[in-house]
């Protein structure tokens, strides 16, 4: 499509950079799609894989190419003329030749060379890490029912931790995840991991055994996502409040342009009118704040993960470092205390085994004072 061909009928619904290379100007993703889907032969985003002769004769038809020619491209670019091994020979991917001359086996051997350099090797979480994005990779589903339907639009959308720590300044610690555009905000909001859900309030120190279940999450169901002056609560439960509110009456108080409402379990991402680059807001547990970038919106393809069961669908997972017990430092904390005479420190943390080892006789009586509040873990989510 040429670009002057999109600026003639372009109107709000064909995203334009607001600002270049950062964010668009708003656009309703719904009318966005259709536009897509009006410009399109129903083939470009098929799921159907054209077979080989079609592909072919397509591509002489539109480099405009002669069939004799097509028949030289046709070996010169078969896979075969790049075998280096006789066929019945399995060689091993891994090995780089020595003293090879292409580029990118000599940037690959140097690359080998560092990795084994390095003292320490990748941990799991980091392989695993590596890996999240390809597991997906054109993945069909069992069931014909959770295909994603050809022409959905897929979502790239980052989740950013809130930044109440000083090294997060430096760095953005994300989550991405790939939503499709039937997918509600409610959905999104519960694939959104973030560790003050899980927070247990109270001081437990008589009573470590009876540590109540209920973390924060069942507590404190309400929830905002704001876009585009519109605060979408989280109103699928009785408890829920409209936690909005009070911006809302303070904006109103100080005629600031006025902001609505809707809730987010009846919003889908195809009614949702946003800038694409643009941070925008999810609130939840009072005052636990992320930003939310959506960095991009597009037709599904069939080398997507075409399952919906699968989505919303993690492709990137930040890794926090985990805060050890301060006396084994093998454990993660799970207690920590204060104004307790055992402590190296005010507050310290302690891993279940030390703190009752340290705190409690053999019978379980509390020993000395102290108080003892129950600890999750950042890295809870690793
Ligand atoms: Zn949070
Ligand atoms: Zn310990």
């Amino acid at each position: 499509m040429a670009a002057s061909e999109l600026s003639a009928d372009s109107d709000s619904n064909v995203p334009d950079y607001e600002y270049i290379d950062v964010n668009t100007k708003p656009f309703h993703i719904g009318s966005f799609r259709n536009e897509w889907l009006n410009r399109l032969k129903p083939s470009h985003y098929s799921y159907q894989l054209e077979d080989e002769d079609t592909f072919h004769a397509n591509f002489a038809k539109e480099t405009g190419i002669g069939e004799e020619m097509m028949a030289d491209l046709k070996s010169i670019c078969s896979l075969d003329s790049l075998r280096c091994y006789p066929e019945d020979q399995q060689p091993d991917t891994d090995l780089v030749p020595p003293d090879s001359t292409l580029r990118t086996l000599v940037q690959r051997k140097k690359r080998q060379d560092y990795k084994a350099s390095l003292k320490i090797s990748k941990n799991r979480h980091d392989l695993y890490a590596d890996e999240l994005e390809r597991l997906a990779v054109e993945r069909k589903p069992e069931a014909a029912a959770d295909l994603v339907p050809e022409g959905e639009v897929i979502l790239t959308i980052n989740v950013y931790y809130p930044a109440t720590y000083d090294r997060f300044s430096y760095i953005r610690p994300h989550t991405t995840l790939l939503m499709t555009g039937s997918h509600s905000l409610a959905e999104l909001r519960d694939a959104i991991c973030c560790v003050s859900d899980l927070q247990v309030c109270g001081e437990f120190s008589n009573t470590p055994d009876i540590v109540p279940d209920f973390i924060s999450k069942d507590h404190y169901k309400s929830a905002f996502f704001f876009f585009e002056g519109v605060f979408y609560n989280d109103m699928r439960f009785p408890e829920c409040q409209d936690i909005s509110k009070t911006v809302l009456e303070w904006a109103k108080a100080r005629n600031f342009p006025p902001y609505s409402e809707a809730r987010m379990e009846e919003t889908r991402f195809i009614d949702l009118k946003v800038k694409v680059g643009f941070p925008y807001l999810y609130c939840h547990q009072g005052d636990c704040e992320h930003l939310v970038i959506i960095t991009d919106v597009r037709l599904a393809h069939k080398n997507d993960c075409i399952d919906k069961s699968l989505y919303p669908l993690l492709t990137h997972k930040h890794r926090i470092v985990t805060q050890k017990c301060a006396v084994c430092h093998v454990f993660i904390g799970r207690w920590f205390t204060t104004n307790d005479q055992f402590a190296p420190s005010d507050p310290c943390l302690f891993c279940d085994k030390c703190f009752r080892m340290l705190h409690y006789d053999t019978e379980g009586n509390k020993l000395g004072e102290f108080k003892a509040y129950p600890y999750v873990d950042r890295g809870a989510f690793n």
